[in-house]
């Protein structure tokens, strides 16, 4: 039995403001794209794909059930991750919103039904299929850990350095400002504040040009004025077409969120995912 979770969100929305997409309005302002131009470029491809394929799903999850061994605890679970849209991963401590994120990025495989990533079944996935997909998707981890001895701009580009791709300097610098991080480049992790570290796991996770982006309680340790301005990349992100999953409980966040774009809310709860009312 399907759980009432089917959810295809192409959002539809484009770009904010005066009718330009986000990127042109930057460049023309500030003679330059602050994203990397191949970003500038997907984004062109990805909203050409989402209109060619009617908003296909980049993520899919298919009457799947979890469980570590010790009981089910995900049960059921039908939903999918439209192109573009925005969705919110909520429930209580403890509920497998975390479990939830690593199904998505095939960090772990279900025990029961079939979860799609780009269309390939995780289970069928190779070690090498599953880094290639990685590339695709981002993911900002909950404790965002860093190699404490190699200066932030290192850090944040190790992606490339992994996928034994060199970097554009420009690229890595236009993204570290774009954070409010391009002062702090040659920063160690351990001198970075909280906010700090956790822009600088959003640019890590966005080095690659990914077209989804996976957090885990991004604004967690923040106070609200970080906590806002993590939400403002991440909004801005979305609108530049990127599909955008974040697990939070933060119930403010969410409500400043839904006041600034058409974002979904899941919430787990009893071991199913289902889809929040409008009462959020
Ligand atoms: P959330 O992110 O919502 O707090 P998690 O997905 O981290 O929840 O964890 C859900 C449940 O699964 C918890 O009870 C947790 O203890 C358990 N769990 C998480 N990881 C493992 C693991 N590797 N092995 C066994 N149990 C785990
Ligand atoms: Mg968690």
């Amino acid at each position: 039995m399907l759980t009432n979770t089917s959810n295809d969100v192409a959002q539809g929305q484009e770009f904010v403001g005066h009718g330009k997409p986000l990127f042109l309005r930057r460049i023309r302002n500030t003679g330059r794209s602050v994203l990397p131009v191949r970003d500038c470029i997907r984004l062109r491809f990805a909203q050409f794909c989402r209109h060619a394929m009617g908003g296909h799903r980049v993520i899919a999850f298919e009457n799947v059930g979890f469980n570590y061994g010790g009981g089910e605890l995900l049960s059921d679970v039908s939903l999918r991750l439209a192109p573009g849209s925005f969705h919110f991963l909520t429930g209580p401590s403890g509920a497998g919103k975390s479990t939830f994120l690593k199904l998505a990025y095939a960090e772990l495989r279900p025990t029961a039904g079939r979860v799609s990533i780009f269309d390939r079944d995780a289970r069928m996935m190779t070690r090498d299929d599953v880094a290639l997909s990685r590339r695709r998707i981002g993911v900002v981890h909950q404790d965002c850990q860093f190699l404490d001895h190699l200066p932030l701009a290192t850090n944040v580009a190790l992606p490339l350095t992994v996928a034994s791709r060199t970097g554009d300097a420009q690229d890595l610098t236009a993204l570290l400002d774009w954070v409010g991080l391009g002062k702090l480049a040659d920063a160690l992790p351990p001198q970075l504040s909280g906010g700090e570290r956790q822009r600088a796991a959003l640019a890590r996770a966005i080095i690659m040009s990914p077209d989804v982006i996976l957090a885990d309680e991004p604004t967690g340790n923040l106070d609200w004025e970080m906590s806002l301005r993590l939400l403002t990349l991440l909004v801005e992100l979305n609108r530049m077409g990127k599909t955008i999953l974040i697990a939070t409980h933060d119930m403010n966040l969410i409500r400043q969120a839904k006041s600034q774009l058409a974002a979904r809310v899941l919430r787990i709860q009893n071991r199913r995912v289902q889809l929040a009312g409008a009462d959020l």
